[in-house]
This record gives structure tokens, sequence and C-alpha cells, in this order.
């Protein structure tokens, strides 16, 4: 196990040490891992061409720290617990050494089919192990695997296809979610019409729907394995190899191919978990998100297994069967870490603590939150009605970009504050600038969230686009990563994330964070979520317009006395500034496939432009849009 922080003068000095010599400090925890060839150095770093490497030189395989490292003392205990769909069928428990069988034979089957160090592989598969499998084969022969979240489109999945030059598809006939059952293949069928470097395709049987094989180039998963060898050596990589490349959310444009590598992305995920989680050998730890987000590369699959973390998989929703699953899952495992997004806390409050109450919850330990801010009410029910109180929240801020967790509670060791996602981890070095790049020191201060020195994880490059990379990240504040987040570090030096600086509202030259005002709407008791984006207003020069999601129980209340009571709501939490001008009902938002509110489309409509959205290939549901857009030709 790693070196773990228990006391908050520990974590105050780690991170002073971090600060002071963070070459020092991030080799100490390297130390921990398993290297053919120790690193020369541990970081190079041009600052204006952003070439960064860590642990320059040392040679390694990520997958032998999961498994050679740890398989005499872990062999036996159950690395992924797999929990289907359907409650009816049965759990899959893998060993840690029936992973790495597998995982091995996989990796054979990879090089039978002619994948090579350095080529790229595309995964699109449901939320099964062999999703898990399929990642660590790629990492076991020095292949860049490239996830796609097994619900985008055949258009969206030729782009990410074509833009990684992806030489082979792994990926499933079909795939179960929720009361559907949902055709995968095809899907993949029609991608690869328009993506002629593909040679092969291997399928994975789950759902047993017809598909259509091509011969020579589509090879079923099960004749694939058989009789393959479950040994194999691991590929020597480089630190500075490329481990994988996984396209961002879409949630302010078009996706960006984010790189990591293998050493700095290895040493930060199994640091970040052990420690943002403290973990301990006997936990059951469940993250519900996708392997086609960066929160299941890091946090479904690296961070727990280089760990030895036992993680729950679950393939299905949390409202299927009931909208009971995520507790009925929960008690089913005895689950003592449970990691979800703000986005699907919100939906289950909406059904009540019946649901809840329902089921013996009393192994959680730790609760976890990412992806969005988390509002103060969804922070209060998750705290009181799943953690009974009991359980810290870590609240992670972090993105695609940066590989692992940054701005978090340390569980039990640093006293959280709702809405919050408190202290800087170790090793990262928060800095906030205003618009002109100005360092704001101390506290009470609001702007752009930066990180003004390299961490192990960051990103590398975006795949065959260096100067977008450079661009997009190292270019808006000279010598910083900027996040494109604002950010507020309060009294106590807390730091809260106040939304996408491009969604922040200048009401009469105040700048209100979305995150602020949902938030302050989102106390209202009829309210489930909400949205917030500024529009042109002749006076403020921006008006404050709210996109409002009501509970089932306000169909008994009068819509007028209802939006009255959100500007109350708003004003009394933040002030008359953040009074909305315009207050839209509406059945649901735009939002990512991950669960991100879509707030670039929401302000195109309240600027009435609802003809250029930009890249919607990320959008969930593209009838709730049409829906807002129908509403808001209606005079509010
Ligand atoms: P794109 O960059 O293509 O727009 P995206 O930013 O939505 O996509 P991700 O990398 O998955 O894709 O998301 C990272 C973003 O999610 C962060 O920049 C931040 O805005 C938000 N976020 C994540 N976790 C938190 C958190 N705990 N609190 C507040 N915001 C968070
Ligand atoms: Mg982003």
């Amino acid at each position: 196990m790693l070196p773990k922080i228990n006391t908050l003068s520990g974590y105050l000095y780690e991170y002073q040490k971090s600060v002071a010599n963070p070459e020092a400090f991030w080799e100490n925890i390297a130390e921990n891992f398993y290297w053919h060839k120790k690193w020369d150095k541990v970081l190079e770093w041009d600052r204006d061409g952003h070439n960064v490497q860590w642990f320059v030189n040392g040679k390694l395989n990520i997958t032998e720290n999961i498994f050679e490292k740890n398989l005499f003392i872990l062999g036996d205990k159950p690395a992924i617990i797999w929990e289907p769909n359907n409650p009816d069928e049965p759990t899959v428990t893998l060993t840690y050494k029936q992973l790495h069988e597998k995982v091995c034979q996989f990796a054979n089957v990879l090089l039978q089919n002619g994948v090579k160090k350095g080529d790229r592989v595309c995964i699109y598969l449901p939320m099964v192990p062999e999703a898990a499998i399929a990642m660590l084969a790629c990492a076991r022969v020095g292949a860049i695997h490239s996830v796609v979240f097994a619900g985008f489109s055949a258009s969206s999945l030729a782009d990410r296809i074509n833009d990684a030059e992806v030489k082979i598809v792994l990926t499933s006939d079909g795939n179960f979610r929720g009361a559907k059952s949902i055709p995968v293949k095809a899907v993949v069928d029609e991608a690869l019409e328009s993506c002629p470097l593909v040679e092969k395709v291997i399928v994975l049987k789950r759902t047993s729907i017809e598909v259509t094989m091509k011969p020579g180039r589509d090879i079923w998963w099960h004749d694939a394995i058989r009789g393959v060898s479950t040994e194999n050596k691991a590929q020597e990589m480089d630190s500075e190899d490329m481990l994988f490349i996984l396209y961002t959310s879409g949630s302010t444009g078009k996706p960006k191919g984010v790189v990591h590598t293998t050493g700095g992305y290895m040493v930060y995920t199994a640091y970040s978990f052990a420690n943002v989680f403290q973990y301990n050998i006997n936990d059951i730890y469940f993250c519900t998100a996708d392997v086609g987000w960066i929160t299941g590369h890091s946090y479904i699959v690296y961070g727990p297994l280089l760990n030895g973390a036992t993680a729950v998989m679950f393939e299905g929703v949390p409202n299927h069967p009931g909208v009971d699953r995520f507790w009925q899952i929960i008690e089913k495992h005895k689950v003592t870490h449970f990691y979800t997004a703000p986005t699907a806390i919100r939906s289950l409050m909406g059904y009540g603590t019946e649901p809840i109450e329902r089921h013996n919850l009393s192994s959680l330990k730790v609760l976890g939150s990412v992806g969005e801010p988390i509002n103060e009410e969804a922070w209060h029910w998750y705290h009181t009605h799943v953690g009974k109180g009991n359980c810290p929240i870590v609240d992670t801020w972090w993105q695609t970009e940066t590989g692992g967790i940054m701005i978090s509670p340390i569980a039990g060791v640093t006293p959280t504050k709702p809405a919050y996602a408190t202290l800087p981890l170790p090793g990262v070095q928060v800095i906030i600038v205003d618009n002109e790049g100005n360092e704001l020191k101390g506290n009470n201060v609001e702007g752009n969230l930066c990180i003004k020195f390299p961490w192990p994880s960051m990103i590398r490059t975006t795949y065959g686009d260096h100067e977008r990379c450079v661009n997009t990240y190292f270019s808006s504040f000279k010598g910083l990563y900027f996040t494109g987040d604002g950010v507020k570090r309060d009294a106590d030096g807390y730091y809260r994330i106040l939304g996408r600086v491009d969604d922040v509202i200048n009401v009469s030259g105040h700048r209100l964070g979305t995150a602020e005002v949902e938030n302050a709407i989102n106390s209202h008791p009829l309210v489930i979520e909400s949205a917030v984006v500024g529009f042109p207003h002749e006076v403020k020069g921006q008006g404050i317009y709210a996109y409002v999601v009501l509970d089932a129980a306000s169909k008994n209340h009068d819509p007028e006395k209802i939006k009255a009571s959100l500007l109350a709501a708003a004003t009394k939490v933040i002030g008359p500034i953040a009074k909305p001008d315009k207050i839209q009902l509406v059945t649901g938002l735009p939002k990512t496939r991950s669960g991100k509110i879509m707030r670039r489309i929401l302000r195109k409509i309240a600027e009435g432009d609802a003809t250029s959205l930009g890249d919607t290939s990320t959008l969930l549901d593209p009838g709730v849009v049409k829906e807002i857009i129908e509403g808001a030709l209606v005079p509010v």
C-alpha cells in the first residue's frame, strides 16, 4: 500500500513538502512501484511548449504493478465484482489471479491479431468485466487504448476512431441498459463504413442479438480466446509512452483527444486513490461511472487496481429495475466507498428517502462526488440520507486532462464544507488569476483556476495535434495550465468551483458563477435541478435566464407562484443581483452522456440563436433541446 495521510497536520506537512520540492516528493511515491529501470531524472519540463516528462527514461509496465507486484499477497482477493444490469443474473467476481490470467490471455489475442506496441485500439464496450480486461490487455502489450462510451452514435464513434487512427475495435453484440437491449455491433458496422484503417473487430457476446460478422474482419471474442495461453510477458514501456487517449465529455465544445502516459499516470492515480478515499485493504469500493469517462479509467480501473482494491463494476442504470438499485447494490456487496455524480444524486432525490430506507447501508464509510459542482441541498441529502451523517463526502474536482483528482477533501481528514472541493492534493499548486493573468493572492478571492507546476498525471498532448493542446490549455495565461473553470478561495482558504468561466454571467458588472445561482435555485424544495445562463440585457449587460426542472409534487402548485418563490430564493441566498430575469420551467436539461449540463446550448437558446448549437454529438437526449426551444419561444 502507498503512504497515506491520516491527519490534517499530516496533510499540511505533505503539502508543504510537495511544493518545496515536487521532484523529491514524487520520487518518494514512485519508489513504491515496480520499475524495470528507474528514472534518470524525475521531471523534465519546457514551460512554453508544454513538453513535460515525468520519471524520465524509467521503464515499466503498469499491469505488472497491478498484478505481478501484488499477486503473491492479493492473488485470491476479488479485484472486480461485476453486478449485471439484471439483478437476477449472477454476479461475477474476478480475483486478482483470475483477472491477471484473463488480461494475459487477451494480451496474447491482441498480439496474434497484429497489434503492436504503440498501435491504437478502440474499446467500444458496455460496462462488463471485458472492458477492464481489454484496457489492461492493451496496456500489457503497449497498445494505446481509446475507450469510447458505448452509447455514442456511429458518427461520433467514427470521428474518434479516425482521429486516433485506430487499427482494431473491441466491441459487443449488444448492451443491456435498464429495460432496454441496445444494439452495439450494428453501430460499429455503420461507423466502420467511414473508417478505412480498421482491420479487425473482436466482438463479445453479451445480449445474443443477431449481428452480421464481416468475414476476414470480425471475430467473436470467445473464438479469439479459445486455447490461447494465459501467460504473457509484459511489454517494457517507457515512462512517457502513451497509455491511452480519451476524448473529453464535450460540455464546452468539440471533444479533445487527451493523451496520458504510463509512469506519471500510474503514480498519480494510485496515490490519489489511496489518499482521497482512504481505502483500506478489506474495503469494497463502488464507483458508478462508465469506463468511457476518465472517472472510469482512473477510479474504477487503474487507481483501485494499483492499490489492490476490490472494485464493484455495474452494468446498468440507477433506476432499473427500481429506483433503489444503487442502494440494493451497496447492501448486497457491503460497499464501503460509494462514488457517484451530482446528476445521479439530484435525480434520486426526486424519489424521496423511502427507496433508501428499504436497504441496510451501514457498511458505507466514505461517499464521493464528481463531474459537476454539487449543490448544497444535494450534498446534505447525500450526507444525511445515504451516509446517515457518518460518512465524509469527498467532493472531487478534476478533469480528463488532469488524469486524477486535484482538489478534494481527504476522507475523514479534511473538514468538509458543502459545495466546496476544499483543498488541493499534495503536488497540486493551485493559482487563481484575473483575466489579465495577475495572481490573486490571499483569501476571499475569485477568478480563473490555474495550476502553476506540473503534476505526474497531467495531459501530455491532444492526440495528433500538440498545438491544439498548447493553445487550449497553456496559452491563456503564460506559464500556467488553465482549467477553464472559475473558482473562489474563501476566508478559510477553501476552494469552491463556480462553473466554467465561459459560462460566468456578468450582471451590471457583478460576476456570478453558474454554480452559485443554481445552488440558490436548487435550494427551493420543489426544484430538482436547474441551469442558468446569461443573455444580452439592455440595461444590465447580461441578464440571468434560468431553466428549472420541478419535482412531481409541483403539479399541485400554481407555476406563477413557484416562479415568484424561486426569485425569492435566489435573492435570499445570494442577493437581488442573482435574481433571474427569465425562468423557463422545463422537464429536463440538455446533458452530455456523462451527465453534465451543456450550458452552451442553453445559452444559445436564451440568446434567441437556436439555429447554431455547435457540436451536439455528445448530447444525451436531443428531444429535451427541442422541447426547450419550443418553450423558449413562449414569452416567459
Ligand atoms: P470538454 O472539455 O470537452 O468541454 P468536459 O470538461 O465536460 O468536456 P470532463 O473532463 O469530463 O469533460 O469534465 C471536467 C469538468 O467537470 C471540470 O472542468 C469541471 O468543470 C467539472 N467538474 C468535475 N468535477 C467537479 C467537481 N467536483 N466540482 C465542480 N466541477 C467539477
Ligand atoms: Mg473540459
